[in-house]
């Protein structure tokens, strides 16, 4: 039934992930979305689930525990998980940033340590850059680690953590002035520091408290944070790498796998959206006809699927391109661009299809309405977007002379 967002050339193990997890959204997830999302409900039954079909584990190599899928796969499974509950794929996203984190970087005790249990979704993951005072400006951060013997002590505020309470283990982005010299430009001062906690709210370890949820107008049952560092100690074998001034880097690269995970979340909620429109311009009748039948509603579903179609094919592609080994920042920038401005498009289209009716909580759209905003900001917002797309296009039409 569904022709749109199909995608050619995939293996027999990608189709058939792909078409559990797609029963798993029909069934488990969209069923219940709407209800949970309006009670802010963690939905603790739906992750047990997803943990069980081995989507903790996903991307994460085979030799620790994980189905060693790659980023299509990946991007293609959150895309799914997106069109039932957007919130669902966020629960997921921050954990697959820190697991392809530690895969990349970590050190092999790292590795060996977290990635099993990361793998079977025991340790969840969330990743923190923002603060109060920055979000794009990550060069501004001003959370500091300062080395104290085998240690380092970590004081600052953070904002905006996904998963802030629900998670045991957070890739934090501090300061480091050890071993950089005065003047060292601040993407080279920074290092990322892996930090284990409880799960939960208040002081979840000495020195670090998760003060509660920020209450948002979408994106809910997935909790976002704040985290205070108060003389926080970690020991300096959790720094990731085990080096210091690399953090930026990894945070970069992590963003980058990130946004493409954005842009399937665009592309999934997208085509719910489409899905709901083109079902509800069928039944309901205005003049005589299924409103379907009126050319301005025809012309808004030719377009809705046009978008649906088109964030589809550059999600894809830019998630090919990083698995083919190369750099994917320009695709992957413009994917989640164009699939978040899309997705909050079409969204709209897809609640003017539903009348009066789009505005009652009774229907869906309503709360696709409130989800879509969240993905223009995520991730990077469609400035900072275009400020990468620019300058790589600068780099590879540089004129000689
Ligand atoms: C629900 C939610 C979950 C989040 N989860 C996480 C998370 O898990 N971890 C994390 O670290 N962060 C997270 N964030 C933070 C998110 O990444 C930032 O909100 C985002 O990067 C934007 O930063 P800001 O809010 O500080 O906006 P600002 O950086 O203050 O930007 C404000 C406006 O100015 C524009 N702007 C900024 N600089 C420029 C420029 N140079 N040129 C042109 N325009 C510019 C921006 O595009 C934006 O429109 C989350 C945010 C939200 C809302």
């Amino acid at each position: 039934m569904a022709r749109l967002a199909q995608t050619e050339g995939l293996t027999d193990i990608q189709r058939e992930i792909l078409s559990t997890v797609r029963d798993f959204v029909d069934k488990e997830i969209i069923p219940v979305a709407t209800e949970l999302e309006h009670r802010d409900e963690y939905p603790t039954q739906i992750v047990e689930g997803l943990k069980e079909l081995g989507v903790f584990g996903l991307m994460i190599p085979e030799e620790y525990g994980g189905l060693g899928e790659s980023l299509l796969t990946y991007a293609l499974t959150v895309e799914e998980i997106a069109r039932g509950w957007m919130s669902v794929s966020g629960i997921i996203n921050t954990h697959f940033i820190v697991a392809y984190m530690l895969k990349q970087h970590g050190t092999q005790e790292q590795k060996d340590y977290f990635l099993p249990k990361m793998a079977a979704g025991e340790i969840r993951g969330a990743f923190s850059m923002s603060e109060p005072a920055l979000g794009s400006d990550v060069s501004a951060i001003s959370s500091k680690g300062v080395r104290d013997g085998d240690a380092y002590v970590l004081n600052g505020q953070k904002m905006w953590l996904t998963n802030g309470g629900s998670s045991t283990l957070v890739a934090v982005l501090c300061r480091t002035d050890e071993g950089h010299p005065e003047g060292t430009p601040p993407h080279k001062s920074m290092t990322t520091f892996l930090v284990e906690k409880e799960a939960g709210f208040g002081e979840v370890r000495p020195g670090l408290t998760i003060p509660g949820k920020i209450d948002k107008m979408g994106y809910k049952g997935v909790d976002t944070t704040e985290l205070i560092m108060d003389g926080l100690r970690i020991p300096a074998d959790r720094v990731l790498g085990g080096e210091t001034g690399r953090g930026f880097y990894h945070m970069m690269d992590g963003v980058e796998v990130g946004r493409v995970n954005v842009a399937a979340r665009g592309c999934g909620v997208a085509q719910r959206a489409f899905e709901l429109g083109v079902s509800y311009a069928q039944q309901r009748h205005t003049f005589g006809k299924p409103i379907a039948q009126h050319q301005a509603i025809q012309f808004k579903l030719a377009e809705m699927a046009t978008k649906v179609e088109a964030a589809h094919a550059m999600m894809v592609n830019a998630a090919r391109k990083k698995d083919s080994g190369q750099r994917n920042d320009l695709e992957a920038g413009m994917a989640k661009y164009l699939a978040s401005e899309y997705c909050k498009e079409v969204v709209e289209d897809a609640f003017r299809i539903h009348g009066g009716y789009g505005f009652s909580k009774e229907y869906e759209i309503e709360r696709l309405y409130r989800e879509a905003p969240m993905l223009l900001i995520g991730e990077g917002t469609a400035e900072i977007q275009k400020m990468i797309i620019g300058r790589r296009l600068l780099e590879e039409y540089r004129i000689q002379g």
